[in-house]
C-alpha cells in the first residue's frame, strides 16, 4: 500500500455504527468483563483497553498510521513534541549517562538536553550534523543516544545521514531523528537506518495550529541495539510488571517501554480529541507538504534576486550549503525559509509592513507566518552573541503557508 492510502485507511476497523470517520473515544476508562479479565489486562497477558493514560482507541489509529508512514514497527503519541523527545531520551538513559546532540537543534531540545536533564545526571555533547567526522571521538561507554533533525529548526541544516548512522551502528548506539519539518513525505529516516523517529505533530502533521502533540516511532531493527548491555533496562526484569523483560516479551521493546513505564509514570498523554485532529491532518499531509514546499521554493528564488535581501537560506537553492545533502536525502525542502536584511530596523520595518504573513513564533501553519528572532526569541542576546548563534539582527524567518503564491509574493514585495 502506498503512503497516501495508508494515511487514509490504516488502523481503523469500522465499529457497528459504520462511522466513516474514526470515532473520538473521549473516555478515561474502560469496563472489564470481570475480575479475571482485569487481572489478565494488568498482567499484560491479554491486550485491551485499561485507562487512557496508557492507551486509547482513537489515539491508537493515529499511532498506527504514523508508524506506517515512517516505515516503523510501532508508534506512541504524546502530549507534545517535547514530550516525545523527552521520552525517547529518558527511555535509554540512566543517571551518569550522556547523549550526543546536533549543534543545530530546536531550542527546546537544546535546553532539555543541556540544562533540564542535568538534574537527572544526564549530560550532552555537541556534534556537527553536516560534517560528523568528530562524532566518533565523542562516543564513550555511557553514550546512549545520538539526536539530530532531518531539517534543523531554525538553521535548516540537512544532516549527513549515512555517516551518522554508520558511526552509530559501529558502536551500537540508538539514533533519534526529529522529522518534524521534513515530514515522512520529505524523508523517511528509518529507511536511512535511523532507529527512532520523533515528531512535533503540532506542526505539519496537524497542519493548521489547532493542537499541541507529538509522537515517537520505532524502527523494526532498533531492537538489535537494545539487546546489548548498553541498554540494561530492556534486558533486566521490570519489577513493576512482575519481572517483565521488554526484549523478551516484545518485538517493539522501545515503544512498549515508553508506553508501559514512561507514559504510565510521567503521564504526558495526548488527548483523544487531539489525536483525532492529527488523524484529520494526516489525511491531507501528502498534498499540503508538497504545496508548502512548492510555494517556499518559489519565494526563496524571489527573495534571492531582490536587491534588499542580503542572503537566503533554503536547502533546495543551488548555492545553499545544504543543497548536495538535500538532493541526496530529501524529496522536497518543506516550507521554512530564513533570509537576512541589512539591519535590526530594516527587519522590524519589513515585518510591520506585511499584511498576509502573521508575526508568530511558530512554524508549519496553513497560514503564512513571520518571525524576527532578534526582537523576540533571541532578544536577550547582544549583537555579537546573535551572530555567534547564527541569528544576525536582520534575520527574518518565514513559514510559508498554503495561500496563493501570487498574493504571498505581492505581500513580500510591498514590505521589502
Ligand atoms: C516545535 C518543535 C518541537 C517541539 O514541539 P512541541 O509540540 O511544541 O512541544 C520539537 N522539534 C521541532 C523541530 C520543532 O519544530
Amino acid at each position: 500500500m502506498k503512503d497516501a492510502t495508508k494515511a487514509l485507511h490504516i488502523g481503523y476497523d469500522k465499529d457497528n455504527q459504520k462511522s466513516m470517520q474514526v470515532p473520538i473515544y473521549m473516555t478515561t476508562a474502560y469496563e472489564y468483563n470481570n475480575t479475571d479479565h482485569a487481572a489478565k489486562l494488568f498482567a499484560l497477558e491479554e491486550e485491551g483497553n485499561i485507562y487512557t493514560r496508557i492507551g486509547n482507541p482513537t489515539t491508537r489509529v493515529f499511532e498506527k498510521r504514523i508508524a506506517a508512514l515512517e516505515n516503523g514497527i510501532d508508534a506512541l503519541a504524546t502530549a507534545s513534541g517535547m514530550g516525545a523527545i523527552f521520552y525517547s531520551i529518558a527511555n535509554l538513559v540512566n543517571s551518569g549517562d550522556n547523549i550526543i546532540i546536533s549543534n543545530k537543534l530546536y531550542g527546546g531540545s537544546i535546553t532539555l538536553s543541556t540544562q533540564t536533564l542535568k538534574q537527572f545526571g544526564i549530560s550532552a555533547k555537541y556534534f556537527d550534523p553536516a560534517n560528523p567526522k568528530k562524532l566518533e571521538s565523542l562516543i564513550d561507554e555511557n553514550t546512549k543516544a545520538i539526536l539530530f533533525e532531518s531539517i534543523a529548526n531554525p538553521a535548516l541544516t540537512v544532516p549527513e545521514f549515512d555517516e551518522i548512522v554508520k558511526i552509530a551502528n559501529t558502536y551500537g548506539i540508538i539514533t533519534i531523528c526529529d522529522n518534524t519539518i521534513a515530514t515522512p513525505y520529505g524523508v523517511k529516516p528509518i529507511d536511512l537506518g535511523v532507529d527512532i523517529v520523533v515528531h512535533s505533530a503540532s506542526k505539519y502533521i496537524v497542519g493548521n495550529s489547532s493542537a499541541i502533540a507529538g509522537c515517537i516511532i520505532e524502527a523494526p531493527f532498533a531492537k538489535e541495539k537494545l539487546k546489548t548491555n548498553r541498554y540494561p533496562q530492556f534486558n533486566e526484569p521490570d519489577e513493576s510488571y512482575h519481572g517483565l523483560i521488554y526484549n523478551e516479551k516484545f518485538d517493539n521493546p522501545f515503544i512498549s517501554r515508553a508506553r508501559l513505564a514512561l507514559l504510565r509514570d510521567y503521564g504526558a498523554v495526548l488527548s483523544p480529541f487531539n489525536a483525532w485532529l492529527l488523524i484529520l491532518g494526516l489525511e491531507t499531509l501528502h498534498l499540503r507538504i508538497k504545496a508548502h514546499s512548492e510555494n517556499a521554493l518559489k519565494i526563496a528564488k524571489f527573495l534571492l534576486q531582490h536587491p534588499n535581501v542580503k542572503n537566503v537560506n533554503y536547502p533546495f537553492l543551488e548555492n545553499n550549503e545544504n543543497y548536495k545533502r538535500a538532493k541526496k536525502y530529501l524529496k522536497f525542502g518543506s516550507g521554512i525559509i530564513s533570509f537576512e536584511l541589512d539591519s535590526y530596523e530594516k527587519a522590524k520595518e519589513f515585518v510591520s509592513k506585511l499584511q498576509i504573513f502573521s508575526l508568530v513564533t511558530n512554524i508549519a501553519d496553513s497560514k503564512s507566518l513571520v518571525t524576527h528572532p532578534a526582537s523576540t526569541t533571541h532578544q536577550q542576546l547582544s549583537k555579537e552573541e546573535l551572530i555567534n548563534a547564527g541569528v544576525p539582527e536582520g534575520l527574518v524567518r518565514l513559514s510559508i503557508g498554503l495561500e496563493d503564491i501570487e498574493d504571498l509574493i505581492e505581500d513580500l514585495k510591498r514590505a521589502l
